[in-house]
């Protein structure tokens, strides 16, 4: 393929970086996946980044003549309108970096921006769970919780490039401590790591026998705590539980004040189904305004860990400069 008939995208990670070449209808025809080396710093991620995506041109048969740009999903703040990465926890030295221009100079083609969770809610709605549906609220659950907001086919960003900050409404006062800084936020109720550690305090009180035979000594994974809880281990499953409600109680405000048309919930926690995303639909469709829930379609994403790439790759015709 020599026109321009292809997409680019990179989802950029603390850890990991995912580039990948598709069709302008989201099909991956190539792919590569590399370590991030983000302690190297900027300069370091950017080489990274230009050579994971030469890798996944040569993977797709592809070359850098057929893109007509990259699509980057950056973690953490961004200011997609200048390029920047305003702050990243994860990435050393990602300090008002203007990722997009270094990347478009490393490649020689232009770079557009999103933060990842935005990114990924675009994904879904161009070519996963979310096609066809204009106004969609897409959340993440996993080590964070996070969204994205899509309204009439845009993503939402809101005066600062903030919005969609689902993990940060606070849900209990004085609750556990989150990584923003405040207390008792979904994120530091809901999410894996949050109900991990509320098992590792029931499994050091003895209260988790079922979590005390899988483990041994060690810290308990969220994998870990939801199969002790599938054995029938009582407080495993209280915790789970109860991350589900708080999940299900942020549901019902956010479908109340968004009435969209689809939620898309996405990230590795959407595998609890039993005692964790049905309870909290449940929750939100006894909770909701009627009508906001007889006009909403609720579905689990679709695209894994592909959304936010492709959907960094989508928004380039919109975002680059005519
Ligand atoms: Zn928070």
């Amino acid at each position: 393929m020599t026109s321009r008939d292809v997409i680019a995208g990179v989802d950029l990670g603390g850890t990991k970086i995912y580039s990948l070449i598709a069709t302008v209808d989201g099909d991956v025809l190539g792919s590569d996946r590399c370590m991030t080396e983000a302690a190297g710093g900027p300069a370091v991620v950017v080489q990274r980044i230009a050579e994971s995506v030469r890798r996944a041109l040569d993977a797709a048969g592809s070359s850098i003549d057929a893109i007509s740009g990259v699509g980057i999903s950056s973690p953490g703040p961004c200011d997609p309108s200048r390029g920047l990465v305003t702050d990243a926890p994860n990435l050393p030295g990602f300090h008002n970096i203007p990722l997009t221009k270094l990347v478009s100079e490393a490649l020689d083609v232009p770079a557009v921006l999103e933060n990842d969770a935005n990114a990924a809610a675009y994904g879904e709605y161009r070519f996963g769970a979310g096609k066809g549906f204009d106004d969609l609220l897409f959340i993440t659950l996993g080590t964070g919780i996070g969204g994205g907001i899509i309204i009439d086919g845009r993503v939402y960003a809101g005066a600062s490039g903030a919005a969609g900050e689902v993990g940060h409404l606070i849900l209990k006062e004085d609750g556990p401590p989150c990584n923003c800084g405040s207390r008792g936020c979904l994120e530091a109720l809901s999410s894996g790591p949050a109900m991990a550690r509320e098992a590792s305090e029931a499994l050091a009180s003895g209260r988790a026998p079922g979590l005390a035979r899988i483990v041994g000594e060690d810290v308990p994974t969220m994998e870990q705590v939801y199969e002790a809880a599938r054995q029938g281990d009582a407080a495993c499953r209280e915790v789970i539980q109860r991350g589900g409600r708080y999940l299900g109680l942020a549901l019902v405000g956010l479908l109340d004040v968004f009435n969209p048309r689809a939620l898309i919930l996405g990230g590795g926690l959407t595998n609890l189904r039993d005692l964790y995303i049905d309870p909290a639909i449940e929750i939100a469709r006894r909770g909701a305004f009627p009508q906001v829930i007889a006009d909403v379609t609720i579905r689990t994403a679709e695209l894994g860990d592909a959304a936010g790439a492709l959907g960094a790759a989508a928004l380039l015709p919109e975002r680059l400069p005519r």
